[in-house]
């Protein structure tokens, strides 16, 4: 193709091309080009800004003032910003967006840049180039549109919802995970993810970012249980989906947190519950034999002596058909009170049924057991009850059974040789300990 720029030496027939080729650049141009001389009178009129504003050029061209492309008075606010220094300097006007006037009185946004026409030296009017940026508002309300959802979604979410960057710093983070992770509002954009969990859950951490990385084709979201490290150092157990996904800019990763703080305290509250007997606060029959059965397990491999107490409480059956079953109760109640507070921190007191209780006793082999056996039964005989105010104080007193644990002895055979032992007490005359048989009991204190 040959250049319009290049002098040509036929020159009529080279002149008549080159504008012929202005002429159509003019018309194919996709944005609308309007000019006009100085007392506003516009001379030129492309076939896109016909497009645009609406009116045929005929109508236009030497018949229409420029100002009625703008609303009132937009056309001296372009005027101005023109000769202003922003938007491309000053006499020059560069994507200024503004809204024109359509030939059937609607407003659309445009995108202009327009400048003086010179001839020679002299401002002979001006040359305005305009793009219809109608879709383009539409596509960016519809953005900040769906982003507004997204954001209130996000926003009021019940759930903390962080997401992460490929270099493992959060990218954004909704209000529940500020509330949840303690950090002020924003605080938490920039900050290191694998700092909010613990430091022990640090090689688990990138063991489950790899694992989310390897799923994320499957789709498949797995929610684990895991420990946040909120700025408080309070630790919170949390429920934890995530999830990485491709987008524009590469890989992210979401966690969505939540907070179980409150099921795990009934979870454990139950667990206690389930184990604990709810009148003298002892533990049950049922977490004797898992503490024991540890026991068994630990003499196995290291032959450690334990030894149990089997305690039942002298004519129960008696005092409470005399003072009621409540006074009753006030004396189990102590004597879990006296069987917590009077051995070591390692033993471990059960209530087993009935006014029959455990001691178990790790560590401590039957003759040793005769020592705190024989201590709680003189406390407990020292001990006055008070079941009818006008009577005198009543003491009560405990037989007591030893057993040491034997090689090849289930819990069960254990629990029958205490048992052997506390009814020899018995018969010996309650209110005394009786030991394994090859261990001597040791006699009651006879004034009780
Ligand atoms: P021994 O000296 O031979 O042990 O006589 P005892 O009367 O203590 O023995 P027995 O087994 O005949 O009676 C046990 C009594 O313990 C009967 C039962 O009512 C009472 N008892 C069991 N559990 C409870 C309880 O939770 N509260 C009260 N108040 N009494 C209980
Ligand atoms: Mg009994
Ligand atoms: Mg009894």
């Amino acid at each position: 193709m040959e250049s319009p720029e290049r002098p040509a030496p036929s020159s009529m027939d080279a002149l008549s091309r080159r504008s012929d080729f202005l002429e159509n650049i003019l018309q194919t141009c996709p944005e609308g080009i309007i000019a006009n001389d100085n007392a506003g009178n516009i001379f030129l009129y492309n076939a896109s800004a016909e497009r645009i504003f609406g009116y045929p050029p005929q109508d236009v061209i030497g018949k229409m003032d420029a100002s009625r492309l703008y609303p009132p008075g937009g056309a001296r606010e372009v005027r101005e910003y023109l000769y202003s220094e922003k938007y491309g300097g000053r006499g020059r006007l560069v994507d200024f967006e503004t809204e024109v006037v359509r030939s059937d009185g609607k407003l659309v946004p445009i995108r202009l840049c327009c400048a003086p026409v010179m001839e020679g030296n002299r401002e002979a009017g001006m040359i305005g180039f305009f793009t219809d940026i109608t879709e383009r508002k539409a596509m960016l309300n519809r953005f900040l549109e769906s982003e507004e959802r997204f954001r209130g979604i996000f926003e009021s979410a019940y759930d903390a919802i962080v997401s992460i960057g490929k270099d493992g710093k959060v990218l954004m983070a909704n209000g529940a995970a500020h509330e949840l992770l303690a950090y002020p509002a924003g605080g938490l954009a920039g900050v290191e993810a694998s700092g909010l969990f613990p430091p022990r859950f640090e090689g688990y951490w990138k063991e489950l970012v790899l694992y989310a990385s390897r799923m994320a084709e499957d789709r498949a979201h797995k929610s684990i249980e895991i420990t946040v490290l909120p700025r408080t150092g309070a630790e919170k157990p949390v429920q934890m989906t995530l999830a990485e996904k491709d987008n524009r800019n590469g890989k992210t990763l979401t966690a969505v947190l939540r907070d179980i703080s409150d099921r795990k305290a009934l979870e454990e509250e139950l667990r206690i519950q389930a184990i604990t007997d709810a009148l003298t606060e002892l533990y049950n029959r049922r977490h004797f034999l898992t503490l024991a059965q540890n026991e068994v397990e630990r003499w196995r491999r290291t032959r450690a002596a334990f030894s149990i107490l089997l305690v039942d409480v002298d004519h129960f059956k008696r005092y409470n058909d005399r003072f009621g079953h409540a006074e009753g109760d006030k004396v189990l109640k102590a004597l879990g009170d006296e069987i917590r507070n009077g051995f070591r921190t390692m033993d471990t007191g059960f209530r087993y049924g009935g006014e029959e209780f455990l001691v178990l006793l790790p560590e401590t082999d039957g003759a040793s057991a005769l020592h705190p056996a024989e201590r709680l039964r003189t406390r407990f005989s020292r001990r006055e009850f008070l079941p009818d105010p006008e009577g005198r104080p009543r003491r009560v007193t405990l037989s007591i059974g030893i057993a040491e644990y034997r090689e090849g002895d289930s819990i069960d055979d254990m629990v029958r040789s205490a048992d052997r032992a506390m009814y020899a007490a018995k018969n010996g005359g309650r209110n005394r300990v009786a030991g394994i048989p090859e261990t001597p009991a040791e006699n009651a204190d006879p004034r009780n």
